[in-house]
């Protein structure tokens, strides 16, 4: 069999790429020239490049790989699926084993009553997905009206036409005139960047009743649902404070809005239980799930909804549904992923030993002179560079030129640590050990210092005027 690891040398495969491949999120020219590193395996928490370089991967890939690289396990289910039934559709009358066994065990372990599994490929079409079943929810129950859907500002919900509509990211919304009608957006509850002299279980509380006073505005009778990730990810690991999601809760409760809580990146362990909406006791009415959902092995996402929508759902043909919604092979690999993550007891893993110690490290960062502060909700952190110990005031360079300088240092110390604008942020493999988080914290202190040198030289150690 050919071997895809005895491949050409990186210089060419470079080559290839920039006349090629078109990358996501990224400026191609700049990209051309300075060569893409060339990812050709990896193991537990740590990746391989072609160059033979051994990396830390603290992104977990894009926030996926929960259980860790290197599951012989998945690839063998993989395998043995696609000799038995390699696909079919759940369309018209027809399902299969691995679609129905994955949807038992998705209701399972789900809260509440959330028992009703609708199948997507990835996180962006099942929130399309919910878009399209929430409207048809309330025009189910003779309220077409109420077709509105309230976000957040710096929200990521997918890059699809209904995912980036949903996602509070402006640079997105520029490209395709984005977003669809009937969407609206509250702030963030972004204390550190946007709190000015509140106090934050204050401004926790004055960003919630945004909401209220939304509703207000449109109408309660206009408004379909509210959607929001447990904790923001790509926006930048935005932990809300403790004020923010009872308030929330009582506003949907109390308009009637259904809430849609985006798990993608919270849900299978990531804050330590198994879905962010248990961290924080909120009772959504869809659950958007994907990436730990297979632990990236395979593509694969899910709307997992209430008994009452479904039942309403229920009252109509749902005209909506994938190609490979319910794909046999993506069942059966999320299937053995989930079995890892219950009988390995990472989740535990997480909320007792793993997350614990990260915490105690990842704050021990906060003493270093360019870091403003660290947050940290199970095993996603994230840290502010700032210009000015002791002040909030942000560098007086464009947003994220410190940022990615201080990337830049991560890549050579071959640690993956992501910037968002001039946050720093992590989200590693939920099976790290104590002692990897030492090698981790290491890495991102030295990456951190000699970050700080090259920002000092360059002369952008200065906070923006007021
Ligand atoms: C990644 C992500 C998505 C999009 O998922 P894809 O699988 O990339 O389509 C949606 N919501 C959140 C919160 C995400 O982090």
């Amino acid at each position: 069999m050919n071997k895809i690891t005895n491949h050409l040398p990186t210089a060419e495969l470079q080559a290839i790429d920039a006349a090629h491949h078109m990358h996501p999120f990224t400026a191609g020219g700049e990209l051309a020239q300075k060569g893409t590193r060339v990812i050709t395996g990896a193991d537990g928490i740590w990746l391989r490049d072609s160059e033979g370089n051994k990396i830390l991967d603290a992104m977990a890939g894009l926030w996926c790989v929960n259980i860790g690289y290197g599951r012989d396990s998945l690839a063998d289910v993989a395998a043995r699926q696609m000799r038995e039934l390699p696909y079919y559709n759940t369309f018209f009358q027809t399902t299969h084993v691995p679609a129905i066994a994955l949807a038992q065990k998705l209701a399972e372990l789900a809260p509440g009553d959330l028992n009703n599994v609708f199948y997507a490929n990835g996180g962006s079409d099942a929130n399309d997905t919910n878009i399209r079943m929430v409207r048809t929810y309330w025009a189910e129950k003779g309220q077409p009206q109420k077709e509105v859907i309230i976000s957040r500002w710096n929200a990521y919900h997918g890059s699809t036409i209904g995912g980036t509509s949903l996602g509070g990211m402006k640079g997105m919304h520029g490209q395709g005139s984005l977003p669809i009608p009937g969407i609206e957006f509250i702030d963030q509850p972004n204390w550190w960047a946007e709190g000015g002299d509140s106090d934050p279980e204050e401004f926790g509380l004055a960003c919630a009743r945004q909401l209220e006073e939304k509703i207000k505005d449109l109408g309660e009778d206009k408004v379909a649902a509210f959607i929001a990730e447990p904790v923001q990810g790509a926006g930048g690991v935005i932990v809300a404070p403790d004020s923010y999601w009872p308030e929330i809760q009582r506003i949907c409760d109390k308009y009637d809005i259904l809430l849609i809580a985006d798990e993608v990146i919270c849900g299978f362990g990531r804050t330590g239980e198994w879905f962010g909406s248990q961290y924080y006791d909120i009772r959504p009415d869809i659950m958007t799930v994907a990436k730990g959902l297979s632990s990236g092995y395979v593509p694969i996402g899910a709307s997992i909804v209430s008994d009452e929508v479904a039942a309403v759902l229920a009252g109509t043909e749902f005209n909506h549904g994938y190609t490979y919604s319910g794909h046999p092979v993506a069942c059966a690999v999320a299937l053995e992923n989930l079995r890892i993550l219950e009988e390995e007891g990472i989740v535990d893993h997480v909320k007792n030993v793993a997350a614990p110690y990260l915490a105690e490290q990842w704050h021990s960062l906060a003493d270093h002179p360019m870091v403003g502060e660290t947050r940290i909700v199970g095993l996603m952190a994230s840290l502010a560079l700032v210009p000015k110990k002791g002040s909030r005031a942000p560098f007086a360079s464009d947003a994220g030129t410190v940022g990615l300088m201080t990337r830049e240092r991560c890549f050579a110390n071959n640690l993956i640590m992501r910037h968002v604008g001039d946050r720093m942020i992590i989200a590693p493999p939920l099976v790290i050990t104590p002692a990897e988080i030492d090698d981790l914290i290491a890495r991102a202190r030295k990456s951190l210092d000699e970050a700080y040198e090259n920002v000092k030289k360059a002369g952008l150690l200065v906070a923006k005027p007021e």
